[in-house]
This record gives structure tokens, C-alpha cells and sequence, in this order.
């Protein structure tokens, strides 16, 4: 078994998930590093901010692979004194290439949307709108067996990293779940598709109040379905991590390489609590000026 450079890194990565399955507006790919540096050990992180690049740096990683992209709409000036100059210089001074797999890895088989999936109980799942395809965004698949709402989210949540926001469900507790659609991160787009399938759920992260609300409405006169399940973007995408960096260092495995490859331990969900108002003690929550409006 021999070390890896970065170009064998990266050329594995894109075999795995080949950067022609992102999406136009996506920015996957080798940010930084030279191409020859050798590479022994690899952190995998959803996001490349400052604390996954120093906790890189500080593990001695010759590369930081990201599921989100540090520069996604481009960048025209890149001093330490800016939030993105500081991850690029503090992993260049530090040794460290960065490599984006997004959209590309949300697409490929094995990916982003399967491992979310995967986490609600579905173990056999095509791309959403696509009952041919292989590759595509989001996931569809129906359980073994039908569970309560509140099942299938008590599942979720007894893997998905903890966060502040948890899980935020619409639909009744006891409304009766088979079809899931899945789509790790943010996925109110897929509405549409997600009702052309008859999903009885649709499990993502980032929904937004009218996107959401209008997206009840519909399922309201129709039955009631598909109920939501809204996730915390980071945590969606986290549970792929694990899967990613076994399938890369296999991979490289099979072409003799020897890589070790580190998850981080850092959570990156920006949110750090929350408060449900009707936890709130009466007399803490009233405003003793009065907000003057009449309820
Ligand atoms: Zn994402």
C-alpha cells in the first residue's frame, strides 16, 4: 500500500461522484492544495468554515473534503480579514488541499438523499420524478412496513445529530406513513414531485413558511398527505459523512492507496437553542409596557 497524492484523492473522488452529475449552478470540485502533495490522512466535513479547517489543520490532514462548497458563487478577493480568506489561508498555511462533493454527491447512488432514506427505515429507494433513473436528486422509496408520523420522526430523530431546531413536523401524530420522499438539505423546490409520487412524507431541512404552508394546503384537500418532516440542514446531510469517507477510502483501497480518513466531530448547524413560546412561563412572556395590540 502506497500514500496517495492529491490528484489520486481527487481523481477517486470524482469516480465516485463524478463532478458531471452536479447540478449548473454548483461549484463541486478542488478548491485548493497541490496536486502532488502527498496525502495520508483526510477530514470529511458538511461545511468548510474556520472550525472544520483548523480542526483539518490540527489533525494533521493533507485535505478537508466538504459536502458544501466554500465558494459557490465565486470570489473576487480573499484576504485573512474576510470569513471565506480565513478558512482558504488557515487550511493553506496549514498543509491542507479542500474538495467540495455536493450536488454531485447528493445525485450519484449511495448518496446524500440515500442515506437519509436509509435513516427513516427505507433500504430500497430511486431518484425523486425518475422511476428509471439512477442518479438524481432527493430519494423515494416505501417502507417495509406502515408507521405512525410520529414513529417515522422518533426514528429520524434517534439518529440525526442533535440540534437546536430538532424536528419540526406537520400532519397528525397518528396519520399512517409508507411512501417516503427524502431530500437532504434544502428541498422546498421538489414539491411538485414529491405529490407526483404519493409520498405520505416528505422528509427535508429549511423549510419556509410559505413553501411549507402552501404545500399543507394542498395536501389538505387531498387526504391529508404528504405530511412534512423539516430537518436541520446540517443534519440531513451529516448522516452522509460516514458513507462517504468509507466509500473513498475503499476505493482508494482497491487502487493500493492507504488513506485515514476522520469525520469531524464539529457540529456546524448555526443554531445553538430554542425556545417554544408556549414553554414559556405566563409571566415571564408578558410585556409589562404592553405591545398594544389586541389578540
Ligand atoms: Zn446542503
Amino acid at each position: 500500500m502506497t500514500t496517495p497524492s492529491l490528484h489520486d484523492v481527487v481523481q477517486a473522488a470524482h469516480d465516485l461522484w463524478p463532478v458531471s452529475l452536479a447540478e449548473d449552478w454548483d461549484a463541486s470540485g478542488l478548491v485548493s492544495g497541490y496536486p502532488e502533495a502527498p496525502v495520508e490522512r483526510i477530514l470529511f466535513a458538511v461545511d468548510a468554515v474556520q472550525g472544520t479547517a483548523r480542526e483539518a489543520v490540527e489533525a494533521g490532514c493533507q485535505l478537508l473534503i466538504t459536502h458544501h462548497p466554500l465558494l459557490m458563487r465565486g470570489a473576487s478577493f480573499l484576504p485573512a480579514s474576510s470569513d471565506k480568506g480565513r478558512v482558504v489561508h488557515t487550511l493553506i498555511e496549514g498543509g491542507c488541499g479542500l474538495l467540495a462533493s455536493h450536488t454531485n454527491a447528493d445525485s450519484m447512488r449511495n448518496g446524500v438523499s440515500d442515506a437519509l432514506i436509509e435513516a427513516c427505515g427505507v433500504t430500497e429507494a430511486r431518484p425523486l420524478g425518475d422511476p428509471e433513473g439512477e442518479t438524481g436528486i432527493g430519494r423515494v422509496g416505501d417502507l417495509p412496513q406502515e408507521v405512525s408520523l410520529h414513529e417515522l420522526a422518533m426514528r429520524l430523530a434517534s439518529v440525526l445529530q442533535p440540534t437546536a431546531g430538532g424536528l419540526r413536523i406537520a400532519g397528525p401524530k397518528d396519520g399512517r406513513v409508507r411512501r417516503v420522499a427524502v431530500c437532504g438539505g434544502a428541498g422546498d423546490s421538489l414539491f411538485d414531485v414529491v405529490r407526483a409520487e404519493s409520498a405520505d412524507v416528505y422528509v427535508t431541512a429549511d423549510l419556509r413558511h410559505h413553501p411549507a404552508s402552501e404545500a399543507r394546503e394542498r395536501a389538505l384537500l387531498q387526504g391529508g398527505t404528504p405530511y412534512l418532516v423539516d430537518c436541520s440542514h446540517f443534519a440531513s446531510e451529516e448522516l452522509w459523512l460516514a458513507r462517504g469517507a468509507k466509500m473513498l477510502e475503499v476505493h482508494l483501497s482497491d487502487q493500493g492507496f492507504e488513506v485515514e480518513i476522520l469525520l469531524s466531530s464539529l457540529n456546524t448547524d448555526p443554531w445553538d437553542f430554542s425556545i417554544t413560546p408556549n414553554e414559556v412561563p405566563v409571566s415571564a412572556s408578558t410585556d409589562p409596557e404592553g405591545s398594544g395590540y389586541a389578540r
